[in-house]
């Protein structure tokens, strides 16, 4: 969920917080620009079989709210660190996460096997709607997305006007609404 790939020529001056450049015998060039350096890169053998133990894709419209709630059903911790684990859901990161259960109305630290169906169906359609919106925008480098929750404590709720709180769940922020997130 850190950085994002340019792809220009090999001879063009880098990006600003460039973290590795990737060059092709054509002459172009793919660079890793991670202005936050929390990504990495791994190398491995060509055709080498790739076990990411990584969960379903958050932005694979066949990942339906049946399979979350599946997914949920054998966990006792709060969903929002839940939403973070790859294992359980692969490509939603703290901001994605904070901004579905706002906008879902789920408070974050329900715990994941004591949602209702109804809630998981909402949190499946919030996943969808926040990753479409994040689609072509970088939520944390420039003011295309408006973020409702995130990294708002104090500011009114944009649905019902109570102070957004912060808490700290699994060493992560998490922003939340106290009123209308149940
Ligand atoms: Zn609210």
């Amino acid at each position: 969920m850190s950085g994002d790939w340019v792809f220009d020529a090999a001879n063009d001056v880098p990006p600003r917080h460039a973290r590795a450049l990737i060059e092709f015998a054509d002459g172009s060039r793919l660079v890793f620009v991670d202005s936050r350096a929390l990504g990495t890169l791994d190398l491995h053998a060509v055709a080498s079989d790739l076990d990411l133990g990584l969960g379903p894709d958050a932005s694979d419209p066949e990942w339906t709210a049946r399979d979350l709630k599946a997914a949920l059903a054998t966990r006792r911790g709060p969903i929002k660190p839940a939403l973070l684990d790859q294992k359980l859901v692969a490509g939603l990161g703290n901001i994605y996460a904070a901004e579905s259960l706002w906008r879902a109305r789920i408070d974050p630290r329900r715990p994941c096997n004591r949602l209702a169906r109804n809630e998981i169906s909402a949190l499946r359609k919030a996943i969808a709607t926040v990753l479409k919106r994040a689609t072509g925008a970088r939520y944390t480098d420039d003011d295309t997305v408006t973020l409702d929750v995130y990294d708002r404590e104090g500011s009114p709720c944009r649905r019902c006007g109570t102070p957004i709180e912060r808490i700290v769940q699994a060493g992560r922020s998490t922003y939340f609404c106290p009123s209308c997130q149940r």
